[in-house]
């Protein structure tokens, strides 16, 4: 795995969360993108190396939302970036972690991502993600 590509955080509302990470972190969102298959709208800051994702529930039922209702808004997961997202999740799968799918699927920010189920990972919802060039 190479660097941390960025921190998801789970928010109740993006009209709300924006503009106040705009605030916190002095800087302004660079990209909102809906990805309709994980039923989310995301919003997106660079701070450094790092990229920091907001995360808003399209959907009462999605995800996000049943994470909000459960532990209420915060951070949801780290994304860490890799140079392989097949070879890495048979490296992790083989050292016994749970992948959450079989196969990357299509993230925001152009990326293929595929999510560690938090049991085999301390409770840390890990993501990996890896650029889509074309
Ligand atoms: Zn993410």
């Amino acid at each position: 795995m190479q660097k941390v590509e960025h921190i998801g955080i789970a928010v109740k509302s993006l009209s709300y969360s924006v503009p106040l990470f705009e605030q916190l972190l002095n800087t302004n969102c660079y990209k909102t993108e809906s990805v309709e298959s994980e039923k989310v709208n995301t919003a997106f800051f660079r701070q450094g190396e790092t990229k920091i994702e907001l995360l808003e529930s399209s959907d009462p039922e999605g995800v996000i939302a049943r994470f909000i209702e459960k532990k209420g808004e915060g951070m949801h997961h780290i994304a860490f970036e890799v140079a392989d997202i097949e070879a890495e999740m048979d490296r992790l799968k083989n050292e016994g972690f749970t992948l959450l799918s079989e196969k990357p699927k299509r993230g925001a920010d152009n990326k293929m991502i595929c999510f560690l189920h938090p049991k085999t990972t301390n409770g840390i919802l890990i993501e990996l993600c890896q650029e889509i060039t074309t």
